[in-house]
């Protein structure tokens, strides 16, 4: 199975960080680990030399597009270029209304400079669209990226389809396990272009445990085998296949 974004390179994890990985290892689990600064770009690339089960992205979050300075918004975007033969995709990068409906220019130019970067070096896009589901699809359109990931979608199911449709992914991530729209949008998305990711230390499905981890995303395969009536073993196989091909790995 593979978790398609997680952040196991946030500082929520310093305390247990090998102990959360080893209950990946015991798992049968690979993570696709996305880093959003430089200390976390720098923690991913060691934990992905370190284990071959974990993969690295690097992009700039939209929330923080505004927030940093230019020269901090350049100097990530060298680092992540002076690693890009180690990285499987860039992102995430995009725009977020929900949590920045100010700077939407700012967040604009810092998703088009991340998205040009993963064209330039022909590498898949993850995409963390917000209350702008819509708007980034007609970017990357205009873009003309070739393969971008919705991860953590949670826009409409038109939009949905429309991105489908455009030969690009979507993610769901494990809010599948309590949100009632996820679970519309997991019974109208067919299987096999379903991609799941637990988005760690965000969105835990568990009662009592505040931090999502990897390991939590079988909850999310037992939900979604529930939704489409099929067993849970289908869901493991279908939805790591969708992510490995859209990262090619
Ligand atoms: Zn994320």
């Amino acid at each position: 199975m593979l978790d398609a974004h997680a952040h196991l390179s946030f500082k929520k994890f310093n305390r247990d960080r090998e102990e959360i990985i080893a209950r990946c290892r015991r798992a049968g689990l690979s993570v696709v680990d996305c880093a959003v600064t430089q200390a976390t770009l720098a923690k991913s690339l060691e934990l992905s030399q370190q284990y071959e089960f974990i993969y690295t992205t690097a992009g700039i979050h939209p929330y923080k597009a505004a927030r940093l300075e230019k020269s901090a918004v350049e100097a990530m975007l060298e680092r992540i270029e002076k690693s890009i033969d180690q990285l499987v995709a860039l992102g995430e990068a995009g725009l977020d209304y929900h949590l920045d409906r100010e700077n939407v220019q700012r967040q604009k130019e810092v998703f088009e400079a991340v998205a040009t970067l993963a064209k330039e070096h022909s590498l898949p896009l993850v995409v963390h669209a917000r209350e702008a589901e819509e708007e980034a699809l007609r970017m990357l359109l205009n873009l003309e990226v070739e393969k971008a990931l919705f991860h953590c979608y949670g826009g409409s199911v038109e939009t949905a389809m429309r991105i489908l449709e455009s030969g690009y992914s979507i993610s769901l991530a494990t809010n599948l396990c309590f949100s009632d729209h996820q679970q519309s949008l997991a019974r109208a998305l067919p299987l096999e272009s379903i991609i799941l990711e637990t988005d760690s230390p965000y969105l835990s499905p568990i009662k009592g445990e505040k931090r999502n981890q990897p390991v939590f995303i079988f909850a999310s395969v037992e939900k979604l085998a529930e939704l489409k009536g099929v067993a849970e073993e289908k869901v493991r196989s279908t939805a790591s296949a969708n992510a490995r091909r859209f990262y090619g790995i």
